[in-house]
This record gives C-alpha cells, sequence and structure tokens, in this order.
C-alpha cells in the first residue's frame, strides 16, 4: 500500500475506481442526451438543470451559478453575387446559407435547428467589390498592401484557418473594409478531402460541401467574457461599456466551400494570382473546381451583398457548478468544460468532454460512496457561453477571484474530449511533469503494439496556452496553472465538422469515435489528473519545470528582437540573471520538496502525519509555494493598450493569433513594434515578476513558517 492514500480509499483504490468506472455505452447515452437539440448560450437552461441533478445523484453538491450578459441571437441574412449589366443589376448567385438536411443524421433536420452567424458580429448590409484575403491573417493583409491592393471599402473572402476569426475582421475593420466572408477550404481538412478521392460525409470521412463553420468574432485577444463588463461579473444591474473592445463594427458571415465556389470564380482573372505571393498563399483546396485563387478585387460591375441582422439583447446564462470538499479548503482544483454549442449536436464541440466530465463525476461518485473524501477540495464547473467568447467561466472567475487565487492550485480544462485518434495538450510548465506521469497510467484506444499507454502513442509536445477556451480567465486573468487537453484529429483522420450542423451524434457515432473509447479514456485521463492533484501530501508540480519553460520563452523572445533594427541590439543579460536565479531556486526547491516527500513517507496517509505538525506546517507551507507560483506572473496594469484585462507577463494569445499563445507577450509586442523604450518598460516589469518568484522559491529554514498562516 503506497501513499498517497486519502481517508477511507488508499491512492491505489481511488485510481482503480477511476480506471474502471468510465464506461463507452454510458459516454455514448451523456452525448445523445447533449446532443439531441440546440442548446445555444443562454438556450439551455433546461441541460443546465439536468446537469446539476446528475450531479447529485452522483454524491456531488451542485448549484446553477447565472449570469446577466450581453448577446446576440440571428435574425436574417443574405450574401449574394451581383452583376451590374447596363442599367440593372442582376443577381449571378444567391448563397444557400443553409447546411444540408441529411437523411442518415437527424440531427441536421431538426425544425429550431440554428442559422450559420457569427457570435458577437455587427448588423450590416453593404454592397461592395470583394477580394480574396488568403486567411485574413495579420501578414496576409500586409502582403495585399506591399501588392498596392485596395482593400478600404471592399468585401473580404477569407479562409477560415490559422488565426482565430474575430482577428480577421478586427484588421479587415482597421484597414477600411466593409464586411468579411469566411468559407471553410478543403486545404485546412488534412487527407481525408474529395480531391483525393474521399466520399463526402455522410457516405465517407471529407468534408460534407454544404457544412458551415459557425463561430465567435469576438476580438478575444483583447477582451474574453462579456463585452461590457470587462474585468467585473455581469451580474444584474452592472453598469455596462459600450462592448465596442471585443465587438466587430462590420457584419461578417461564415459559408460553406459549396456557396464559396461562384464567389471565387468570378475572381479567376482578375488582379494577380495567389501563386504569385509567398507559400502562404498557395495550397488552396479548390483548385480542381475551377477555382484559380486570383486576389481581385471583383470587377467593377461583380459585387457582393452581404446582409447580417443580429438581435443584441441581455439574457441570463447558466454556469453548473459542482464541489466535493475535501480536508483542505485553502487547496482547490478545478474542472472544466463548457456545455453551450452553436448546432443541436456538438458531439465533439463541447459535448464529447460534457460526456467525459460527467464519467469523472461518476467515478468520483463511486469513490465517495465508497467512503472517499479528497484531501483538497475539488470543484467541477459546466460552463454556459464560452462559444460567444469564454463568457459564462470569464464572468465566473471574475466574480470568485478572490477566493480562487487564495485557494486555487490548479484548473483543468476539457473542451473538445474527443474527435480523432491524437492526444493534445497544453498547459502552464508547472503541470508537464504530471500530464506525462498521469498519461503513463492510461492505455491507450490507438495502439500499434499491445499494451501501450496514451503517453507512449502521444509524441509528448505540450503547447503554450493560448486562448480559445475557458482556460484563458483562470490562466491569463486570475494566475492559475492551467491544462488543457483532448483527442484531436490529424491528418489522416476523417474530416470534423467544426461548429458545423454535422458535428452531430451521428458522425460521432461512425467517424469520430464509434467505439467510444476516446471518450473513456480522456475522462481517466482527467480524473486521474484531478486525484493526483488532490490527494498527493506534496503537490505534484515542478517550479524547476516551469523555469525551464520560461528559458525556453525568452529564447524565442530574443529571435524576435533580433530582427528588428531598433531592437537588435536590446541587453538580455539582466532578464537572464533573474531567470538563472529564479531557475537555481527552482531546483532547490522541487528538491527540497522532494526530501519533505521523502520524510512523510511513502506509506504514511496524510491525516497520520498531520500530527506531527512541525512537518505538516512545512508540506502546507511549501504547497502554498507551489500553489501562488503562478500568481507571483501576474501584472495588475495588464498589456499595452487594448489589452489591460490580460494580466499575466508569460501568457496571452498572441495579439493576431487568438488561439495561438504569444509568450512574454509585452515584450515580444515591443519589439514586433520596434518601441525600444517600451521593451525596457516591460524589462523592468519582468525583472521584478522574476525577483519575486525566486524569492516565494528560497528555502532557509523558517522561510516556510511564514508563508503559512
Ligand atoms: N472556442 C471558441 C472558438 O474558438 C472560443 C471563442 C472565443 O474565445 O471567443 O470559437
Ligand atoms: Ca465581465
Ligand atoms: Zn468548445
Ligand atoms: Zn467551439
Amino acid at each position: 500500500k503506497a501513499w498517497p492514500e486519502s481517508e477511507g480509499l488508499t491512492f491505489e483504490d481511488l485510481q482503480k475506481i477511476i480506471l474502471e468506472t468510465p464506461d463507452e455505452n454510458q459516454a455514448r447515452d451523456w452525448s445523445k442526451y447533449y446532443t439531441s437539440g440546440p442548446h445555444l448560450a443562454g438556450k439551455n437552461l433546461s441541460q443546465a438543470l439536468w446537469t446539476r441533478d446528475r450531479w447529485q445523484e452522483a454524491g456531488v453538491k451542485s448549484d446553477i451559478v447565472s449570469y446577466d450578459v450581453y448577446i446576440n441571437y440571428p435574425v436574417g441574412h443574405r450574401l449574394a453575387l451581383l452583376e451590374q449589366k447596363k442599367h440593372e443589376s442582376k443577381v449571378r448567385f444567391e448563397c444557400s446559407l443553409t447546411e444540408d438536411v441529411l437523411e442518415e443524421d437527424p440531427t441536421t433536420n431538426l425544425t429550431d435547428r440554428i442559422p450559420t452567424f457569427h457570435g458577437y458580429s455587427a448588423s450590416g448590409n453593404v454592397t461592395a467589390l470583394y477580394v480574396f484575403v488568403n486567411f485574413g491573417t495579420y501578414q496576409d493583409y500586409e502582403d495585399l498592401r506591399a501588392r498596392n491592393i485596395s482593400l478600404k471599402g471592399k468585401i473580404a473572402i477569407a479562409k477560415y484557418g490559422r488565426n482565430f476569426r474575430g482577428l480577421k475582421v478586427k484588421r479587415a475593420q482597421e484597414l477600411g473594409m466593409v464586411g468579411v466572408v469566411m468559407y471553410s477550404d478543403p486545404q485546412e481538412d488534412g487527407e481525408m478531402t474529395e480531391a483525393n478521392g474521399h466520399k463526402p460525409y455522410p457516405d465517407g470521412p471529407a468534408r460534407n460541401p454544404s457544412s458551415v463553420q459557425r463561430g465567435s468574432t469576438q476580438f478575444l485577444s483583447s477582451l474574453p467574457g462579456d463585452p461590457t463588463t470587462p474585468g467585473y461579473p455581469s451580474k444584474p444591474g452592472v453598469p455596462r461599456t459600450d462592448g465596442n473592445l471585443s465587438i466587430p463594427r462590420i457584419p461578417s458571415l461564415p459559408i460553406s466551400y459549396r456557396d464559396a465556389l461562384p464567389l471565387l470564380q468570378a475572381l479567376n482573372g482578375h488582379g494577380p494570382n495567389a501563386t504569385s505571393f509567398n507559400k502562404y498563399w498557395q495550397g488552396g483546396g479548390l483548385s480542381h473546381k475551377n477555382v484559380s485563387y486570383n486576389i481581385g478585387p471583383s470587377p467593377e460591375h461583380v459585387q457582393l451583398n452581404l446582409v447580417n441582422q443580429q438581435e443584441y439583447v441581455i439574457n441570463p446564462l447558466w454556469n453548473v457548478i459542482g464541489i466535493i470538499n475535501g480536508t483542505l479548503k485553502d487547496e482547490v482544483i478545478v474542472l472544466g468544460n463548457h456545455r453551450d454549442a452553436w448546432i443541436a449536436g456538438g458531439a465533439g464541440d463541447p459535448n464529447s468532454g460534457s460526456a467525459a466530465l460527467n464519467e469523472v463525476i461518476r467515478s468520483f461518485g463511486v469513490a465517495l460512496s465508497k467512503g472517499w473524501k479528497p484531501l483538497r477540495t475539488i470543484v467541477f464547473a459546466s460552463w454556459d457561453g464560452e462559444e460567444y467568447g469564454l463568457v459564462g467561466s470569464t464572468e465566473w472567475v471574475e466574480e470568485y477571484l478572490p477566493w480562487l487565487s487564495a485557494s486555487t492550485v490548479a484548473y483543468l480544462n476539457v473542451d473538445v474530449g474527443a474527435r480523432g485518434k491524437h492526444f493534445e495538450a497544453s498547459a502552464s510548465p508547472l503541470l508537464n511533469d504530471v500530464l506525462y506521469e498521469i498519461t503513463k497510467m492510461v492505455s491507450s484506444p490507438n495502439q500499434t503494439t499491445k499494451g501501450q499507454t496514451v503517453r507512449d502513442t502521444w509524441e509528448g509536445k505540450i503547447k503554450t496556452m493560448g486562448s480559445g477556451s475557458d482556460f484563458t480567465a483562470f490562466q491569463d486573468f486570475a494566475g492559475i496553472a492551467s491544462l488543457d487537453m483532448g483527442f484531436g484529429n490529424g491528418p489522416k483522420d476523417p474530416v470534423y465538422h467544426y461548429h458545423s450542423n454535422y458535428d452531430s451524434f451521428a458522425w460521432m457515432n461512425k467517424y469520430g469515435d464509434a467505439s467510444w473509447e476516446y471518450h473513456t479514456t480522456i475522462a481517466k485521463i482527467w480524473a486521474l489528473l484531478a486525484a493526483k492533484l488532490s490527494e498527493t501530501p506534496i503537490l505534484p508540480l515542478s517550479a524547476e519545470t516551469y523555469a525551464e519553460g520560461l528559458q525556453y520563452y525568452l529564447s524565442t523572445v530574443k529571435e524576435t528582437a533580433r530582427q528588428s533594427n531598433t531592437t537588435k541590439n536590446f541587453d538580455f543579460k539582466p532578464l537572464e540573471g533573474n531567470l538563472a536565479r529564479l531557475e537555481t531556486n527552482a531546483k532547490f526547491f522541487d528538491t527540497y520538496t522532494r526530501g519533505l516527500t521523502a520524510e512523510v513517507g511513502e506509506h504514511v496517509p496524510w491525516w497520520k502525519f498531520w500530527k506531527k505538525v512541525r512537518l505538516w506546517y512545512k508540506v502546507k507551507a511549501a504547497n502554498a509555494k507551489y500553489k501562488l507560483l503562478e500568481r507571483q506572473f501576474l501584472h495588475p496594469d495588464g498589456l499595452d493598450d487594448d489589452r489591460s484585462w490580460f494580466k499575466h507577463v508569460v501568457f496571452a494569445p498572441g495579439r493576431w493569433t487568438g488561439y495561438a499563445g504569444a509568450t512574454f507577450p509585452g515584450l515580444v509586442e515591443s519589439f514586433e513594434d520596434g518601441d525600444l523604450k517600451n521593451a525596457h518598460k516591460w524589462e523592468k516589469i519582468i525583472l521584478n515578476i522574476l525577483d519575486r518568484a525566486a524569492e516565494l522559491l528560497k528555502t532557509e529554514e523558517g522561510n516556510e513558517l511564514r508563508v503559512y498562516r
């Protein structure tokens, strides 16, 4: 019998329950429930109540936590290709803006299915010439400007992919464009394409040509959450801003590649060809459909009419929050997944995660029924409004910030738990080691050799935290070490119909996770991570890995500095010096806590050693340092310009990427802007923070006792 042990159960008993409880048929049933009808943000009270009741049944105290948020719902839309002939304007093509109803997939045929639209998009009715802008990244627009393509007053047509969709709109707006159309080019679909001879869904794994990616166009790298309550919770009656910081002012629409074809074909022969640009412009996936990928603008007599009608309201959202009280109330682990979806289905996004979360809770319920009481408190969240802009989670973190900040050790997020065969994770480096350890304990559903674990079939890359899911407020606003994971789709997996009607139960049951084993596997990893973090007497976090992560991030920042003339001689020695000191202290600290682990004794459960008061105090003090380490990296004024909500000096969504993270964002952006003065401002801020973190980790006798009060 080895520690960690918990009250009433050994860790091994708990581990056994966690590995044996999740059940494929049960996961399938949860999925069936969540994907059986629309559950758009603010329109899913019945699913919130149902979720709460299931959690209660499992023995987890649960409640609804509601916010009044500013949000939009679609009223009407139109996209038409107009042709001016003499004095009359003719409709050359009217986009359907709807996804095909499929006999094989009942969710595509519900009468109340949700129209194709963008969350937080601007209403408008514009008629204009249009330009193909590739992916609509910052660099793409720069490339167009370099080639003197006129953008002002035009509508952009952009491929989905590479950056967050709202940032495609943000840059278009800044450049004076009047609207944006986005479509799903098969270029982003990997190998399972029609061009490669695969049949489209439902007959095969390729993209259904009518599929449309809905999604938020909020400017998420400026401000997530309710756009009208930056930094504070959207409680009834609170004062509100106009929301302009994160809501676009030009209209946009998402369309299918089938609807995009005539629009792209009308550009053939007009303006430069994408192949004459650099490699990022090459490789569109519709060349076999008579699209030559010309940039445009469209000829004078060919215009687009884009109509987007949105109704903005202040509506309640419903998070479900569950809690298992541990013996320690000031050390908390939070697990979360969002429940709201753009479509009636949402079998992958987010309800593969919701099904997994229910299996995690069911597993802990079994343990509770056998007398388990966790050492640390475990909190569960089923978020609402993630899709519009991480709204439910952000408002909750903003409301409970003082408590979260004082007590939370880690936040573990699963959004899409299963949509393919490839384990993916991003994390604060504090959590890297424990993630490696846990993935070695769970068997892989994708074995090429018998007995392989998830760790064995995963290349082991842990990405840096960016944004685009509910970990953002925890990591970037509250400074809580966070992790995000799930089984993603690789280039050889069936095409995942992200934010489309075809992210359905039927798709999941046939293509995404036919055996439902990826659902149960992510549930096991998630529960085991939570168990390890909640039960181990000395927190299984690694300060040294964090410091190594910082070293790596700093090396990438150097590269950016070198690329600009004004900053290429920036002296990194002071930063390197402080970071080296932090790394030294981190190493000593981890060694010290390994010593504590040895002292606590391998076979001694915590409730036996806590009477050894001095040792117990040492453990509490050491854990407090691990818990508060991530918090040291917060800068209360936040990032520059319109990004002051983001408080972490190491992690933030890239200004122009959104999903992908920028590391040391203040510094990197100063270098990108060639602003040496600002770089020195950030240098000072970061020097202080590194100092503070190094100070926190000092291990002199007595220091531990001072931290714990
Ligand atoms: N997961 C959502 C998306 O990628 C997040 C939206 C947001 O962060 O604003 O569309
Ligand atoms: Ca808010
Ligand atoms: Zn999601
Ligand atoms: Zn989503």
